[in-house]
């Protein structure tokens, strides 16, 4: 799918999240993924289809709604296939406040520098202070850090987070569930058996109401 330059295709957004890096985050996750993972925990988003059509402007302004977030988290869908309007995002929110940046992506960084799939691929690596780099394989899934599976590679392109005291590879993992009308979704790479038992809740909910359950919200 095309949009006009800028325009972001958007899966979901949440403001205000503990569960995809340190402090108090935003999360923006896009849709469309040229990939096709296994066990993918997002297959929701991974088609190339129209979903929400945004502006920079206007995403970074919501995703700065909450007075407590310090940083913003991409991920997908793949961040690097909408490069140019998450890097515009960034520019944009750290006009207003001066918010760390990590981003996920299924392509590996040498990839990305070697041969950018997509414009804006330099001006969102040069934004970015946390890249976690790699497709997922279920058969690496060791259940830790803030990647799905331990082929994905976490890489500080910035010193901002590295003094931060937070594992990024090998955490235990937290997951957040929130609830808002008749959706929930989930929010984080949950520990193992998690993901497994929230669809299980929601499954059992949605036979006696009509709650609906969102995609995992991470990668
Ligand atoms: S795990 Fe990530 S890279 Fe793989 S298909 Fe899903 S969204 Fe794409």
């Amino acid at each position: 799918m095309s949009t006009t330059p800028g325009t972001l295709n958007v899966a979901a957004t949440r403001v205000g999240t503990e569960a995809l890096g340190p402090g108090v985050r935003s999360a923006l996750w896009v849709q469309g993924c040229p990939f096709d993972c296994a066990g993918c925990m997002s297959p929701d988003w991974i088609p190339d289809r129209p979903a929400r059509q945004a502006e920079p402007g206007e995403l970074a302004a919501e995703l700065l709604g909450d007075p407590r977030v310090g940083g913003l988290t991409f991920s997908g869908g793949e961040p690097m296939r909408q490069a140019a309007g998450l890097a515009e995002v960034a520019r944009l929110a750290r006009l207003a406040r001066d918010v760390s940046v990590i981003c996920f992506t299924g392509y590996r960084l040498e990839q990305l520098r070697r041969r950018p799939p997509n414009p804006g691929v330099a001006e969102l690596l040069a934004a970015v202070d946390v890249l976690i780099d790699g497709r997922y394989v279920a058969a690496l899934d060791d259940g830790r850090g803030l990647r799905g599976s331990s082929n994905q590679r976490v890489h500080h392109l910035t010193r901002r987070l590295t003094e931060s005291g937070y594992d990024f590879a090998h955490r235990p993992r937290t997951a957040e569930i929130a609830v808002s009308g008749p959706e929930a979704m989930l929010i984080g790479v949950p520990p193992p058996g998690l993901l497994a038992a929230f669809d299980n809740a929601v499954d059992t909910v949605r036979t006696g109401t009509t709650i609906a359950k969102e995609p995992p919200r991470e990668r």
